[in-house]
């Protein structure tokens, strides 16, 4: 069962319903975050990357190699929100969905919209995703 309900993030309506029991990253649920404040908490969550330079530990956790680090942290756009717009990092993200049988599709993921969610205040625990 699916229903309109608000994201307790940003505010935009977001598809509630029941999630796939599945799924380990990003299950739908009946309230919390739309899809992509929840890629931005993951992200924040998953190695601290608030801040705009990547470390090892980060890079391993999102299976990344040293070339692709490397962009990451001589990007052009700035800090790490920005390096989202970089191809192979979303790409990452979206294998990360694939192993964890995400209920959201990596094509739903409005990138541009996270990085503009990035630094907005985080929401109470629980999510949609
Ligand atoms: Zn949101």
């Amino acid at each position: 069962m699916s229903a309109t309900t608000q994201c307790e993030r940003c505010g935009v309506d977001a598809c509630g319903g029941d999630g796939n029991p599945d799924a380990r990253i990003f299950r739908r649920a009946q309230h919390g975050v739309c899809v992509n404040c929840g890629v931005v908490l993951f992200l924040q969550r998953l190695a601290n990357m608030q801040t705009s330079h990547m470390n090892p530990a980060q890079a391993r956790a999102l299976n990344m190699d040293s070339a692709q680090v490397d962009a990451v942290n001589s990007n052009p756009f700035g800090g790490f929100a920005e390096s989202l717009r970089l191809v192979h990092i979303q790409e990452c993200l979206a294998r990360v969905m694939r192993a964890g049988k995400s209920d959201a599709h990596p094509g739903e993921i409005d990138w541009e919209r996270v990085i503009e969610l990035w630094d907005i205040d985080a929401p109470p625990k629980g999510g949609l995703w």
